[in-house]
């Protein structure tokens, strides 16, 4: 491979992504390179002349099951940075690095009084990978913050910016996740937050842990906080055990197959959607199926969220993949209802 000499230093080889994923499956990038700059990364891409579709672009790693070695390029983004780029009286309009950790980003909101992110408080991974999978939580999802991101287009090798529209976002969902699976990094992401904050308190126990925490007056911080400690009290932590959050979304069935599920299962959680479908809790098709707790060798189902899919310490990536296969079968099986994956399978 012939290339400048203080690039070449940047690009490692055969180097382990054990500590780049928080599942910590051990596989290996053929490749492997940091950049804080849409130049540096250029420069990368020019020296390891890979297929658009043989590199990866990581942030956190924190949404991803690597199933076998990369025999290519991961290109780790770390482009740093948060700016104001527009502002009125209503709203503030803040440049992100992809790099950023998001929970920073969400510190840096609630230290500035800037409404808008306080429920998706402690999510783990970085902004670049934000719109990727429109991240939510808690009634929130990044499309209602979101206002433009900037992509560096790896085939065209040109720099392109994305309005709302343009990602196509979705439950889970956007245009970077299937139609242009690895053809854009994100470099940076442009977030509308509001001087005037609306609450959002009415999904799941975040009442119920405000009132415990005795909070008086209701502010972003309060609710970031009612939301850290609900987090943390129910996920397990990827420093301790290894995981990616939710391995499955949560699936949609129509009004007439929930009435028929509630049928033969009373108990069947489900949330009405203002289409008319209904959204089937994913966690607890799973539980009904017996999986919760369940463990081979070290790929297991979380004790406590059926819907989080656990490596106990030297579990493979297929071996969590298999798992989550069985699973799929199964529910299927008991309820005819097919589960989908929200983690990226490398
Ligand atoms: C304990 C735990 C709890 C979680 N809770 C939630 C939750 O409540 N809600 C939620 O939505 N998610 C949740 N997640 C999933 C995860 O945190 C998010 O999906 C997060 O946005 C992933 O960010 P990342 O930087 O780690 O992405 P990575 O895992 O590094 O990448 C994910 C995907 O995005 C692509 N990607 C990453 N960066 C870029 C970029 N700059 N440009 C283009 N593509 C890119 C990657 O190629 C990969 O396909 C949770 C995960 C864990 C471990």
């Amino acid at each position: 491979m012939q290339m400048p000499i203080q690039i070449k230093q940047m690009i490692q080889e055969n180097t382990s992504l054990r500590p780049y994923n928080t599942f910590g499956i051990e596989v290996h990038a053929r490749f492997f390179s940091r950049f804080t700059n849409a130049e540096t990364l250029q420069d990368i891409l020019d020296a390891v002349k890979q297929k658009t579709s043989a590199i990866l672009v990581l942030g956190g790693g924190s949404n991803v099951l690597f199933t076998g070695d990369v025999n290519g390029l991961v290109v780790k983004n770390e482009i740093g940075g948060i700016q104001p780029v527009a502002e009125d009286e209503d709203y503030i309009y803040l440049e992100a690095g992809a790099g950023v950790n998001w929970h920073q980003f969400v510190l840096y909101c609630l230290e500035n009084n800037y409404a808008g992110v306080e429920n998706l408080a402690l999510i783990p991974g970085n902004v670049g990978a934000s719109p990727m999978q429109n991240i939510g939580a808690y009634g929130v999802e990044i499309k209602d913050v979101f206002h433009e991101l900037r992509a560096f287009d790896i085939q065209d090798r040109v720099e392109v910016v994305f309005d709302k529209a343009g990602c196509e976002f979705g439950y889970r969902e956007s245009v970077f996740k299937h139609k242009h699976r690895n053809r854009f990094i994100i470099t940076s992401v442009t977030y509308k937050l509001s001087k005037k904050p609306r609450f959002n308190t009415s999904y799941g126990a975040i009442e119920a842990e405000l009132e415990k925490m005795e909070v008086k007056e209701l502010t972003i911080q309060a609710i970031a906080k009612a939301v850290i400690n609900i987090r943390s009290s129910k996920l397990p932590d990827p420093n301790i055990i290894g995981n990616a959050g939710s391995f499955f979304k949560n699936p949609e069935v129509s009004a007439e197959k929930f009435e028929e599920l509630k049928e033969k299962n009373p108990s069947v959680v489900g949330y009405k959607l203002e289409n008319g479908n209904v959204k089937l809790a994913a966690g607890w098709l799973i539980e009904q199926c017996g999986w919760k707790g369940y463990r081979k060798g070290d790929a297991g189902c979380h004790a406590k969220q059926a819907l989080v899919l656990v490596n106990y310490g030297q579990a493979t990536g297929k071996e969590i993949f298999d798992l989550s296969t069985a699973i799929l079968d199964s529910v299927y099986e008991k309820f005819g209802v097919r589960l989908e994956r929200e983690v990226n399978i490398i």
